[in-house]
């Protein structure tokens, strides 16, 4: 069938199956022309298929010939519907790993779940006996706890009092004032639940105790931080309660992994168009305005190159983890240069409708947006036949 894009808000409804595996290779592509790492060796991602846990996970396979195990939740298709794109994304990983001779599992599930986390240990233990390296990328709006049953959902939401900024409708680039009311308490407690560190801590647990973790191992989850502007719905709300408790949880597992010479490290991420981000109130209008300063000064990076840079100068090559023996990596730090940020900031407080085309990246914020369900990609023809099912090899 012929596959268009179909979109809801923030949400496309359709995926690009050919569209999805271009955009892979180009992710690997960019891995395998830059030098190769020296680690990982056997790499769990929980939350792989797309965004910032599909780049680490086409790091470490490509970037240092890693044997990897990617856990996800996405679907594939049915009938006239397309699987979600981390299906195709991961069915394109698996080929390309394939090709390579890469051991690379994939497992679809939910994270959360007990059943999930026995599942790959048992797939661990017997493919790789132990994993050097956890990646911990799971953005979800809803948890179910494996031990009290109770769901979760999590919202975006300040904290304390109501927030107004400017926001961005993506599609039309039309600016609009957004009034965001408090979240309650329970909101924060739940937010947290998702978001928060605990099920990360339950995965580095059980995998620990079940010895599918090599001495020395690392585990990596990753956070946001962000400019002044934004704070109030990011790093002061609801979301940030949940990445200060995911910050609490690095401190924890760390004192629990330096014992056999482990470490583990929340990394703070530049701000990106990803599924998740586009979600957020006022960050995509911010995020246009960041990709147009940052991309006029040579800065701008995606997925892969943040995460090329997260493996090649602090986790692997002999680089320095974290400033002066910091749980926070920080590969935000060029979103976060003074000269950067004060740009940022003189086009804020001038942005509106008429001038968004001048002073914000709106075009390649939408490319972004497209790109992640597989659309828009050079070498795609999307007026050819598509089939949309595809089966993930190593779909255990
Ligand atoms: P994303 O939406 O692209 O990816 C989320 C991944 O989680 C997908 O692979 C999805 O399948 C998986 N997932 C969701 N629910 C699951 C479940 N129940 N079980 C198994 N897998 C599940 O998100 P992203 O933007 O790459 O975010 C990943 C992490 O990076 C998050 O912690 C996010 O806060 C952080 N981060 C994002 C940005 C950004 O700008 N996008 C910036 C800094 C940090």
């Amino acid at each position: 069938m012929i596959i268009q894009p179909k979109t809801r808000g923030f949400i496309c409804t359709t995926a690009h199956p050919e569209g999805c595996a271009k955009q892979v290779q180009q992710q690997i592509d960019y891995v395998k022309a830059h030098k190769k790492l020296s680690g990982p060796v056997n790499v769990l991602v929980v939350g792989a298929s797309t965004g910032y846990g599909l780049a680490s996970r086409i790091t470490a396979a490509f970037g240092a010939g890693a044997n990897t195990i990617g856990v996800f939740f996405d679907k594939p298709a049915e009938g006239a519907r397309t699987a979600s794109a981390g299906w195709y994304n991961s069915a394109a990983l698996e080929q390309a790993a394939a090709e390579q001779g890469l051991k690379s599992f994939s497992i679809v599930g939910d994270a959360f779940s007990d059943s999930i986390k026995t599942k790959t240990i048992d797939l661990i233990k017997k493919e790789f006996g132990t994993v050097d390296l956890v990646v911990y990328s799971v953005a979800s709006p809803r948890r179910t706890h494996p031990v009290t049953g109770e769901t979760f959902s999590s919202v975006i939401k300040p904290v304390g009092s109501a927030y107004t900024n400017k926001t961005m409708n993506f599609h039309s680039g039309e600016v609009s004032t957004v009034t965001i009311e408090p979240a309650t308490e329970d909101e924060v407690r739940q937010t947290i639940a998702v978001m928060g560190g605990e099920d990360w801590g339950m995965w580095i647990d059980q995998l620990q105790e079940a010895g599918a973790l090599a001495d020395g191992a690392t585990t990596v989850a990753y956070s946001y931080i962000g400019p002044e502007v934004t704070h109030p719905i990011y790093k002061d709300g609801t979301i940030g309660q949940a990445k200060n408790d995911l910050e609490k949880t690095a401190i924890a597992l760390n004192e629990k992994l330096n014992v056999t010479g482990g470490r583990a490290f929340v990394s703070v991420n530049k701000a990106l168009v990803t599924q998740s981000s586009s979600a957020i109130p006022v960050v995509p209008l911010y995020i246009s305005a960041l990709y147009r300063v940052m991309k006029e000064k040579e800065l701008h990076e995606n997925c892969i190159q943040q995460m090329y840079r997260l493996f090649s100068e602090h986790l692997y090559n002999g680089g320095v983890a974290a400033a002066d023996g910091s749980h926070l990596i920080r590969i935000d730090d060029w979103e976060m240069r003074e000269d950067v940020q004060t740009e940022v900031m003189k086009r804020w407080s001038n942005i509106e409708t008429a001038n968004v085309p001048e002073l914000a990246d709106l075009a390649g914020y939408q490319d972004d947006f497209f790109n992640l369900f597989g659309f828009r990609t050079e070498g795609v023809d999307y007026e050819a036949d598509s089939e949309p099912a595809v089966d993930i090899p190593n779909l255990v």
